[in-house]
């Protein structure tokens, strides 16, 4: 009696750990999959099926997982720019916000700075060039600012051809020194070859603006920034703006970054 007991307890013990526990399992698995969590460990079972079963669900999950990473890429990029479209920049945007807010609510202080970036005189390279041309100065600008950007900062295509670029933790006088940086380089490396040997080059102007001094409001702040470029854009172009002790001064070359540190303006 007490034989067909134990038999009885082992079967029962073999029949939840070797089958009912798997299949528990298999259906967590599938519910993971299904809110899109994707914490899956590959796992053997003594039955070759269910081992097959979770090996199959493990790659499922997987490649679901790969394919929604790559929609979030393509959904968030610029085809033609290769940069982050409008859409994933107002993420970002925000996101830098809600980061900074977190960090003052701890004492601790937060900047960051945006760059408005137009290129100068577009439509004429269009009517001029035609709009093919036009595309490939677009790309080949969109290739500059990726290289020059650093990891922790976003550069989008704003609009048609102006872009924004978000400099991660970078005060005024860094967000001078790499937009000046980039100023040379869109001159001399933004180069399109066109018939006959020539080759056609552009300038762009730009604007700052930085958080918090130029204002701590998500929409001004943009505003600023925008502002700032409308300034470089009436005065000759091919420059940045910027306000640095109350006054707005447009900027265009190293030197006059230099003669504004000596002079104790910044
Ligand atoms: P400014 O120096 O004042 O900025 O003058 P602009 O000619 O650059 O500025 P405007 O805003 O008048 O012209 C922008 C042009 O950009 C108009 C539009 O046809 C063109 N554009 C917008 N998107 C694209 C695009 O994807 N490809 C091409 N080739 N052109 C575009
Ligand atoms: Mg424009
Ligand atoms: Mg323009």
């Amino acid at each position: 009696f007490i034989s067909v007991i134990l038999i009885y307890i082992f079967l029962l013990f073999f029949i939840i750990s070797q089958i009912y526990l798997p299949i528990d399992y298999l259906n967590r698995m599938i519910l993971e999959i299904k809110k899109q969590r994707f914490r899956l460990e590959e796992k053997r079972f003594l039955f070759v099926e269910f081992s097959n079963l979770q090996k199959a669900l493990y790659e499922m999950g997987k490649l679901i997982e790969q394919q929604l990473i790559m929609l979030e890429a393509l959904a968030s990029n610029d085809a033609l720019t290769n940069v982050y479209n409008r859409r994933a920049f107002e993420k970002f945007y925000n996101a830098m916000f809600i980061k900074n807010n977190m960090y003052k609510s701890l004492g601790l202080d937060a900047t960051f700075s945006i760059i408005m970036i137009d290129i100068d005189n577009f439509k004429k390279i269009n009517d001029t060039y035609g709009h093919d041309i036009g595309d490939k100065v677009l790309k080949s600008l969109g290739n500059l600012l990726n290289s020059k950007k650093r990891k922790s900062d976003i550069v989008a295509r704003y609009g048609g051809e102006e872009f924004v670029i978000i400099l991660n933790d970078t005060d005024k006088i860094d967000a001078l020194k790499f937009s000046l940086n980039l100023l040379q380089h869109i001159k001399e490396n933004v180069r399109i070859d066109l018939d006959g040997g020539r080759v056609l080059s552009i300038t762009a102007s730009m604007g700052i603006s930085v958080f918090p001094h130029d204002s701590e409001n998500k929409n001004i702040l943009i505003k600023v920034a925008d502002e700032n470029l409308y300034h470089t854009k009436t005065n000759g172009k091919d420059g940045i703006t910027i306000i640095l002790n109350n006054t707005r001064y447009l900027i265009r070359n190293q030197e006059e970054l230099e003669n504004l540190i000596k002079s104790g303006v910044v």
